[in-house]
Order: structure tokens, then sequence, then C-alpha cells
């Protein structure tokens, strides 16, 4: 047994195939000689680490799922052990790699033309281009599908009006997907905007205390032209749209949630055994020893279900409730975990040396972002229930 445990206290290798684990050792590896050495200082800094977007390249990683289009066509498991390893390091890599560099390529590769996927996709995969999913606005987070910004139909196009909020890249992103809503039918429609188009402004959001790296963005289109082969063709209303893209990156999400836990458990466990109070090491102590059985117990169903969700994703029977489910359980328990193990490092537990400390910032935003805890526990119970609570 694993007697420090944490993921692996099950023994999560011996459930993965030589693939899996194979893309699982090369991107601890990546996340400890690379990520490591700089996060703290970026983090400290609110910036994006730019420096690491030529060695994210050589992994060859983006493009996710995607089939063809010089993509990786990845397995849910082989991305999850990516998000993973890398936010057991860093929340805000794993973020941007595993969740954003996806959620801006999936409505290109599900919704787009032949002709949208030709010349968008490879350059993505290559990371040459980098994208965003603008989705949430102001007035519309959680209630995604009563978005307000408006597509209206001209002779050379459809012009956009309204706001994007909490946009992750925007700030430098290459290309955004925004989803719209269209003024005649008022389906949401979605569209292909590139930087620079006349008609669009990025505001960088500022003092973050969670994923501080991520850089987001507030989005502003007043009379912005896009033409109509920007238009995503086979995005027709909420869930042809926006909603298919979100069932990868929200179990993304929840292995993501694993791995900041798995690093505030481990960074922990570290320190209660070395630690010393009353003459004798804390992890001596039966109400930390109570705390480190709780956090582990909560990473093995998390661990186990991240597993089974993925499975379930790649044979395609997988349910939206079902995925509400683990979105929802992973970060609430995720949140516990970080919330334990922040205790027991006492006043060490808030400065960022001792490992905990940023696991529990950053499990705040990943509570919130693929739709919070509230709205995928929603999601589940209406599938479990037939009665919907949101309307
Ligand atoms: P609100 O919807 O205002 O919710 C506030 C609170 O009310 C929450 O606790 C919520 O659970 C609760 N609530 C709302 N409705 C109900 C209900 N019916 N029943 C019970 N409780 C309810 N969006 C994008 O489109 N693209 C991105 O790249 C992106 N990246 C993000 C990155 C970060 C770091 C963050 C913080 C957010 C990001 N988001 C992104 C937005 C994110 O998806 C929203 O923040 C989220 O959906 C919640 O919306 P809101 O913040 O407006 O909160």
């Amino acid at each position: 047994v694993n007697v420090g445990g944490s993921v692996d206290y099950y023994g999560l290798n011996d459930l993965l195939n030589d693939k899996e684990r194979l893309i699982r050792k090369q991107a601890k590896q990546f996340a400890e000689s690379k990520i490591l050495p700089i996060a703290n200082k970026y983090y400290e800094k609110a910036e994006f680490p730019f420096e690491l977007i030529p060695l994210l390249k050589q992994l060859k990683w983006a493009g996710g799922n995607i089939k063809g289009y010089q993509c990786p066509g990845m397995t849910a498991t082989e991305l999850g052990m990516i998000a993973m390893e890398f936010a057991k390091v860093s929340a805000d890599i794993a973020t941007f790699y595993s969740i954003l560099q996806t959620i801006s390529m999936l409505p290109i590769y599900y919704c787009g033309s032949e002709l949208q996927k030709l010349k968008y996709l490879p350059k993505m995969a290559a990371m040459d281009s980098i994208g965003c999913f603008g989705l949430t606005e102001p007035l519309a987070g959680s209630d995604a599908s009563g978005l307000l910004c408006e597509a209206r139909k001209v002779d050379n196009g459809w012009i956009l009006n309204g706001e994007k909020r909490w946009i992750g890249n925007a700030p430098f992103a290459d290309i955004i997907i925004v989803w719209a809503r269209d003024t005649e039918s008022k389906k949401i429609k979605g569209f292909i905007v590139e930087k620079g188009t006349p008609g669009l402004n990025v505001e960088t959001i500022n003092n973050k205390i969670s994923l501080r790296m991520v850089q987001n963005g507030h989005i502003y289109f007043k009379e912005c032209l896009i033409s109509d082969d920007q238009r995503l063709p086979n995005a027709n209303d909420f869930n042809s749209g926006p909603g298919k893209c979100l069932f990868l990156t929200r179990i993304m999400a929840a292995w993501i949630s694993l791995g900041v836990a798995a690093n505030a458990y481990e960074s922990c466990f570290k320190y209660v055994q070395s630690r010393k109070q009353f003459g004798t090491p804390l992890s001596k102590f039966q109400l930390i020893q109570e705390r480190l059985v709780k956090m582990l117990g909560n990473l093995q169903a998390m661990t186990l279900m991240c597993l089974r969700v993925s499975h379930l994703f790649d044979q395609q029977k997988l349910s939206y409730g079902q995925i509400g489910l683990l979105k929802a359980y992973c970060t609430s328990h995720g949140r516990e975990i970080v919330s334990l193990a922040r205790e027991c490092v006492g006043g060490n537990g808030i400065v960022t040396d001792y490992g905990v400390a940023r696991s529990f910032v950053d499990m705040e935003a990943i509570h919130t972002f693929e739709g919070s805890y509230d709205i995928n526990t929603l999601i589940a119970a209406r599938e479990i229930t037939g009665h919907s609570s949101f309307r």
C-alpha cells in the first residue's frame, strides 16, 4: 500500500492502460520540471507565463479529443491524466491547457464547416493560434442560455453588439468563439471572431485572488461586423452550440479539482509528518489523523468517479446529469480537502511556499467555472427527478 496515498492509495495506475500511464508520467515530469519552478513567481505577479508556450507546443497534446486536423485524438482518460498532473503543480496551467485550449477548438470541430476546420484547427493544435470561448456575460452567468449578446443579420454578414465576461485567454487570444442571439429567430448562434476585428474590445479582469495566471477578459462588441463565413453553420441553439462543448470540459474541471486537491493533501501530509508541536509530530494527533483520512477518502471517491465518467464519455454513454454530478461532487469534495489541508498546515497554509495556499484559493474558481456547484447539482437533480428547478 502506498501509505502517503493521495490518488494512488487504491492504485490508480493499475486501472490505467499503458498509454495512459505513459501520458501520466510525461505530464508529471513536464509539470515538475517546467511548470513548478516558475509557478509561484507568475502567480504572485498575476501574469500568464508565455515562456511555457513553446514548451507546451512540443508536447503536441493541444486539440484534446479531436480526431484529424493535426489534433491528437486522445481519450478523456488520457486528457484527464494531463489535467490532473498539471493541476497538482498549477491549476492555472491545467485550466489553460486542458479547458481553454479544448473549449475554443470544440465549437469549430462540432459546429464548424469543413473549411473553418481546415483553416483554424491545425493552427490551434500547433498552438500557433490561441482561442477562447465567450459564453458568459455580465448579466447571464449561470443562466447562460439567457444570454443577451445580439447578432443582427445584414447583407454582408452579421453585426455583433453586447458584452462577455470572465472569458479565459481573451486578453491575448487570436480567436474568440462568440455565442450570440440572432435578433430575428431569437436562437443562439456561434461566431469565430478574429483579434483586431473593428468593434471588438477586450479588457483584462484584474485583482483576482484565484487562478491568477489565467487571464480573463471582459469583452465589448460594438457594431462589430463578422462575415457570413465566420458563422458556425451547425450551431443553431444552445444544445447544438455551446452546450455540446461543455461535456468534455466539465470532466476536465473534475480532473483538475482532483489534481489541486491531491497536491493540497500531499503537501499537508508531508508537513504534518515532519512538523512537531507539544514534542510530537502533528500526524500523531487524532484530530489531524481524522482530517488526513477524510481527505484521503474524498480523493479515492473523486479518482474513481473521474475515471469511470471518462470511460463513459469515450463510449459515448454519458448523460448531461452524470457529468453534472461529477463536476459538482469533485469540486465540493475538493473544496473540503483544500480547506482541511490548509487548516493542518497552520500559518504556513497561507503562504505559497508550502504548496497548500494556491490550491486553497484556486479551488474557489474551479468550484464556480464550467457551471457552479449549484448549477451542476441542479442539472443532475433534473435528470434523476424529472423536475427542472431552473424556471
Ligand atoms: P451567478 O450566475 O450570478 O451565480 C451566483 C451564485 O448564485 C452562484 O453560487 C450560483 O451557483 C448561484 N445560483 C445561480 N442560479 C442558481 C439557481 N437556479 N439555483 C441555485 N443557485 C443559483 N465563462 C465563459 O464563457 N468562458 C470562460 O472561459 C470562462 N472562464 C472563467 C474563468 C474563471 C476563473 C471564472 C471565475 C469564471 C469563468 N467563466 C467563463 C464564467 C463562469 O462560467 C461563471 O462565472 C459561472 O457560470 C457562474 O456565473 P456567475 O459568475 O455570473 O454567477
